[in-house]
Parts: structure tokens; C-alpha cells; sequence
């Protein structure tokens, strides 16, 4: 899947909700979260990102791991 960190947060620029194609972006109260279930790594979302805030699961900077379970917690709490 991928993630949403940092930088995201009061941002929420949504450029990323327009490009994918299975509608995985949620929004938050301060940020969107990818939902990991739904998303299918076509990595669509990521260039478009204007805070540069979406990685793939595997490249997210060790400083921002914990958005990894922020992301899966969003979801969970639905
Ligand atoms: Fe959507 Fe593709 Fe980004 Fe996953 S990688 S959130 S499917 S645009």
C-alpha cells in the first residue's frame, strides 16, 4: 500500500483523491488516509502530491513510520 505522512497534515491538497482509480483516499480530520486494503499500488497518487507526503510502504523515511499505523488506525475506527 501507500502512505500518507507528515506532510499532509492541514494541508490536504485532495489532488491525490483525483487520481486514483479506486477511490482508496479518505479524508481525515487533518489529513487523507490511504486505506491499505483498497489500495493497489498503481502509485498514481504520489507524483501528484504537491507536499511530496504519499511513499510506498516500503520508502517511507524511517521519521515518519508511525504514519504507517496511522493510516491502518484510520480505518480501524470507522
Ligand atoms: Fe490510489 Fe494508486 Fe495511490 Fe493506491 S497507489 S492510493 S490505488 S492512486
Amino acid at each position: 500500500t501507500y502512505v500518507i505522512t507528515e506532510a499532509c497534515v492541514d494541508v490536504l491538497d485532495k489532488a491525490c483523491i483525483d487520481e486514483c482509480p479506486v477511490d482508496c483516499i479518505y479524508e481525515g480530520e487533518r489529513m487523507l488516509y490511504i486505506h491499505p486494503d483498497e489500495c493497489v499500488d498503481c502509485g498514481a497518487c504520489e507524483p501528484v502530491c504537491p507536499v511530496e507526503a504519499i511513499y510506498y510502504e516500503d520508502d517511507v523515511p524511517d521519521k515518519w513510520k508511525d504514519y504507517y499505523n496511522a493510516n491502518v488506525e484510520f480505518f480501524s475506527d470507522l
